[in-house]
């Protein structure tokens, strides 16, 4: 437990972790956080963002060939309810399509400052929208988990351009698994590309920790969640628990689970493959 605790509750490690290029806009009401994690020198040159293959005006395209896949958010679909709830294994909500963003307006800014409310009441360092019942491509984080400290990151639409060979193992924790952490094997870095809060497009690469959080917060993207990467050991070593939470799921909503991990593929069938 003293490494789940670690995933929660960070250490200062994660500061020289973060390559400090994707900073959240403040509102600009917000006094949160200390002005220099707004400092320039840490902001993406400009000359990466002119190497990305999709320029910040063309992400705001109505809709192009690109865009089909999942689709594009309505207005309707980013509608949300404050405070947020966090959705727990097995809400079939967590293995819902994710629609990409296409709008970066207020609404959106509110969402995320909910997001990261809830993620701070509930100690938790990353959040992905599906977890609080909006199914879009939105993610924030923050590998401090502090309020204030840190850095907030929020990233509209990731894809990953390249993972690491190298990967490693950590022992991951989940808001919509309350209580269960266990290891999961990663990727030790990866190169993405992301919308910011406002629209903007830019690229970075992430390593160690924030390489880890982003990776468990992009597959709730896809509908992943973390037992979907562990091995037939470590599932077996917290099958009970997410029994618990099959049967906590029935008896709240009067409905049989829409998985359950007693029918899982027997293999790992989840690759590392770009987006
Ligand atoms: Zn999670």
């Amino acid at each position: 437990m003293a490494r789940a605790c670690a995933w929660l509750h960070l250490s200062s490690l994660s500061q020289s972790l973060l390559p400090g290029a994707y900073l959240r806009r403040a509102p600009p009401s917000s006094s949160m956080l200390p002005s220099r994690l707004y400092s320039p020198a840490r902001l993406v040159p400009l000359s990466n963002r002119s190497k990305l293959p999709l320029t910040a005006s063309r992400a705001h395209a109505r809709r192009g060939p690109s865009l089909k896949e999942n689709g594009v958010a309505s207005a309707a679909d980013l509608q949300f309810e404050a405070p947020l709830k966090i959705v727990e294994y097995p809400d079939p909500i967590l293995r819902a399509k994710n629609k990409r963003i296409g709008t970066f307006d207020d609404n959106l800014k509110k969402l995320v400052d909910e997001m990261f409310d809830v993620m701070y009441k509930t100690d938790g360092i990353g959040l992905s929208a599906p977890q609080v019942g909006i199914n879009v491509q939105l993610m924030v984080f923050n590998p401090v988990g502090e309020r204030g400290e840190g850095e907030e990151i929020v990233l509209v639409n990731p894809r990953v351009g390249r993972y690491s060979k190298k990967t490693v193992l950590f022992n991951e924790g989940c808001l919509s698994f309350p209580g269960i952490y266990a290891d999961v094997q990663r990727p030790e870095s990866v190169k993405i590309d992301a919308h910011d809060i406002s629209g903007a497009r830019f690229t970075f690469d992430l390593s160690g920790l924030p390489a880890r959080v982003f990776q468990h917060e992009f597959d709730h993207l896809k509908g992943i969640v973390f037992f979907d990467r562990m091995t037939e050991e470590v599932v077996e070593s917290i099958r009970a628990d997410l029994q618990a939470l099959e049967k906590k799921y029935e008896a709240k909503t009067g409905r049989p689970s829409p998985e359950r991990i007693e029918t899982r593929k027997k293999k790992v069938a989840v690759g590392f493959g770009k987006s």
